[in-house]
């Protein structure tokens, strides 16, 4: 009988000339149903010398207005991200050949105090730099992109953010607190980690709470495009906006699991009807390679509310969507 493959087995280079390590097999060594836990069945990052892209899940939802339950998203993404394969058919790369991913594991935030927890993931995203190139991290609420941008500030300088979400997330405070998954973009504003007027958000749909949202966060110095703006003027003309918009800055892309409608992610924490399917924002990102992407988030997963891991198949395809944007862009 022979000795059962197990995910105890230590990874072996992929690839004896670049001494990246990859996946296992899943057509001769390890089903996708088995072995590792990490996104997409990769080396954890303490199993390779150093990476090029680490994947850094944070759960923490204590920052959710509505439902809660993104804590377990980072689990549910690395779940559904099983069954990923090699190959990226829209950008024709392979992620794990030409990039060193691993995956980081996750930070230990405490649920029970956010400014301690936003400092927890900030010290973690920034120790994490002296292993790691470039961070993707899998959310946890929208909170977590404060610290993310804070420690992304430091290593690239002011970035220039995209972000894809229903809503706006440049709000003062919520319950007088001003930390939370509604406020990280005013934040960031305020603390001077984005580049100034090359901002984007993408997505914006629905219900605001009030007209007046649109001419504040106007004055912290974004640019929107809506949904309706990409139904109606398509997405190559998004893309373009997005593109001349954010220039030859670094650019942080910011996705919220909401900016899809709740047919394509209906496993979030604030859904809006209306909004884009999964294949839209796959080619908007598409259009994006080339830029000088340094950084990416993709939050508010909320299993809880998934069926049929829907929301959690999607998660997972982005944040493969946005590997491959690292492997074909040639700015790293
Ligand atoms: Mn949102
Ligand atoms: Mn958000």
């Amino acid at each position: 009988m022979n000795e059962p493959d197990t995910d105890r087995t230590p990874p072996t280079p992929s690839d004896s000339v670049t001494g990246i390590v990859g996946p296992p097999d899943a057509l001769a060594q390890l089903p996708r149903f088995a072995g590792p836990s990490t996104f997409a069945r990769l080396p954890r990052l303490d199993e390779v010398a150093r990476a090029d892209v680490a994947i850094l899940g944070v759960p923490f939802d204590s920052g959710t207005t509505y439902r809660p339950g993104a804590r377990f998203g980072p689990e549910a993404v690395r779940a559904a991200s099983k069954l990923l394969r090699p190959y990226h058919i829209g950008l024709g790369v392979e992620p794990w050949t030409a990039l060193q991913v691993a995956d980081a594991g996750d930070v230990g935030a405490t649920p029970f105090d956010i400014a301690r927890a936003v400092e927890q993931i900030e010290r973690a995203a920034r120790a994490l730099y002296a292993d790691a190139r470039h961070i993707v991290a899998i959310g946890g609420d929208h909170t977590i992109a404060l610290p993310l941008l804070r420690a992304a500030r430091e290593q690239f300088g002011p970035v220039a953010l995209v972000h894809f979400d229903a809503h706006f997330d440049t709000w003062d405070t919520v319950f007088g607190n001003p930390l939370a998954h509604g406020t990280p973009f005013r934040r960031a504003f305020e603390e001077g980690l984005l580049a100034a007027d090359h901002c984007m958000h993408v997505g914006i749909r629905h219900s605001t709470p009030a007209a007046s949202d649109f001419d504040d966060d106007a004055a912290l110095g974004f640019a929107t495009v809506t949904t309706l703006d990409i139904a109606r003027q398509g997405i190559d003309r998004a893309a373009e906006r997005i593109r001349q918009r954010v220039g030859d800055c670094p650019v942080y892309i910011s996705i919220d699991v909401d900016v899809l409608d709740p047919a394509h992610a209906p496993g979030t924490g604030t859904p809006e009807p209306g909004g884009l399917t999964t294949r839209e924002l796959q080619l908007l990102l598409f259009s994006l390679v080339g830029l000088n992407v340094v950084g990416a988030d993709v939050v508010e997963v909320s299993p809880a509310y998934d069926h049929a891991q829907i929301t959690a198949l999607a998660a997972a395809g982005i944040m493969f969507d946005l590997l491959a944007m690292f492997a074909s862009g040639g700015r790293l």
